[in-house]
């Protein structure tokens, strides 16, 4: 006896969209057949999906709970929970959250692992990792570390060439210490994760703009810029791809035409070079940082012109952009726009529950993609990037029955109020084409047309192994 069945006309497989059967036994999909191979005495439970759209799971690769933000009054303050955004997740559709570690000086990495684990373990509603973030100037001894996490489960390093604003020293790490955790990363099989952004360019920048008194967080793309970007990527570029067996690299946010050129370039010679970019650049642009509390639409680097964001688009088009992430920093209205200069506005965004019906309208609705694009960009290219796929990102035998349904008739206006993020949402009045009304994890019935029924024990930490195709840059075939 199956313990729930999923029968759709548009179920996306890696075998494409078809009439399926989607059969769960426990936590994980035993079978996709045919629609109408079982019937309602072989399962417990059988849902019919009808023409709605049945997809794995969103996997959001680029997440920040519990992350250092100020309070509005100044005094230090965090985002908010794993609980607060995992919840989010699961209604938007999302059952996978890959967010951070950071290692700081005086700790091991295991200490530093040990210590986000008491953010997380018991207190995420979906499924989760972490990237390894490392800082400042290295210490010899943290190169056999990474090795040792890489070989652990934790396979993925997030670097910062930047220190991003001028308060935030000792953030950036520095080019021969990239290149010693490069080698170790191209040994070990692992990927680092890169915040790629000219410093000496952000830094000259900032001291040029305050002395011409234009600190207005409407200034952050002259400061955070196009050559910034296009200097350090291909900085990043030609580094990873001089050590031994070359390392893979994954820009994080790529914002720009020039970051995008960098990537493509870098891809169309073989080097295992990939790229994400957020849901708010795709959508938003530096004009954005005119409307009221434009301060909403900002994450680090920066929105940029309309002409980088077609480049975006383009990116995810032709493959150089596998990835549509959320660099979400889930707070309250009044610490997202409590800034109004470019050197204290403040970094990441709300949207981790949208982002599936966003990019939806945006890809399906508007132009005409192929459902497994979407899905593609959303969920599975992140599955196998970031070493989780196929048990996640793919409705196939043997994959955790993470599941999501879309309903297309639920066209909508987006509407702060009905949402479960926070108290403002960058996305309030924008129309969207669908709206996700079913979430499975691991099996569970999560959310039900708005009924959520998770419990904070669900979610699993993911320990996780690359894919080497992937690390020799085999790459990922756009649809
Ligand atoms: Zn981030």
């Amino acid at each position: 006896m199956l313990d729930l069945v999923i029968r759709g006309k548009k179920v996306v497989t890696p075998m494409g969209t078809g009439a399926f059967d989607v059969a769960i036994q426990g936590e994980k999909i035993v079978a996709v057949a045919s629609a109408g191979t079982y019937d309602a005495g072989a399962t417990h439970r059988l849902i019919d999906a009808g023409d709605r759209i049945v997809m794995p799971g969103g996997i959001d690769p680029h997440v920040h709970c519990l992350w250092h933000v100020p309070n509005p009054d100044g005094t230090a303050g965090f985002s908010d929970p794993p609980e607060t955004v995992s919840r989010a997740a699961l209604h938007g559709g999302t059952t996978t959250l890959i967010d951070f570690v950071r290692w700081t000086h005086g700790n091991t990495l295991p200490q530093a692992i040990a210590r986000r684990d008491e953010d997380w373990v018991g207190k995420c509603f979906c499924d989760y990792s972490f990237h390894l973030m490392i800082e400042g100037q290295l210490p010899p001894e943290l190169f056999g570390q990474i090795a040792d996490a890489i070989r652990d489960g934790y396979p993925t390093i997030k670097i910062f060439t930047t220190d991003i604003t001028p308060s935030r020293k000792g953030r950036m790490v520095d080019f021969g210490d990239i290149w010693e955790v490069f080698q170790v990363v191209a040994k070990e099989g692992g990927m680092c994760v890169m915040h790629g952004e000219d410093n000496d360019i952000v830094m000259h920048m900032y001291d040029k703009l305050i002395r011409e008194g234009r600190t207005h967080f409407r200034y952050l793309p002259e400061v955070h810029n196009t050559l910034s970007e296009d200097l350090s990527f291909r900085r990043v570029i030609r580094l990873a791809e001089s050590v031994p067996g070359k390392a893979a690299i994954y820009f994080m946010h790529v914002s720009a035409a020039t970051g995008v050129e960098a990537i493509r370039e870098a891809r169309a010679k073989g080097s295992p070079v990939y790229g994400e970019t957020l849901h708010q650049y795709m959508l938003f642009n530096a004009d954005d940082y005119l409307r009221p509390n434009g301060q909403m639409y900002h994450t680090y680097p920066s929105l940029k012109s309309q002409a980088d964001q077609q480049a975006l688009w383009s990116g995810a088009t032709d493959g150089s952009l596998q990835t549509v992430a959320t660099d979400e920093l889930c707070c309250s209205l009044a610490t997202k726009v409590q800034g109004s200069r470019f050197d204290d506005t403040t970094g990441g965004n709300s949207g981790v529950e949208p982002r599936l019906a966003v990019m939806y309208t945006e890809m399906v609705g508007k132009r005409g993609w192929p459902l497994e694009k979407f899905v593609d960009l959303t969920s599975t290219n992140a599955a196998r990037l970031m070493g989780l796929y196929p048990r996640k990102g793919a409705l196939a035998p043997g994959s955790d029955a993470d599941i999501t349904v879309l309903d297309p008739a639920l066209r909508r206006i987006v509407r702060n109020e009905f949402l479960h993020e926070s108290d403002y949402s960058p996305w309030e009045g924008h129309e969207v084409h669908a709206w996700p009304v079913l979430t499975v994890a691991r099996g569970k019935v999560v959310v039900e047309e708005g009924r959520f029924s998770a419990e904070l024990s669900d979610g699993k930490y993911l320990k996780r192994t690359l894919d080497p195709a992937l690390l020799a840059g085999a790459g990922l075939q756009p649809r």
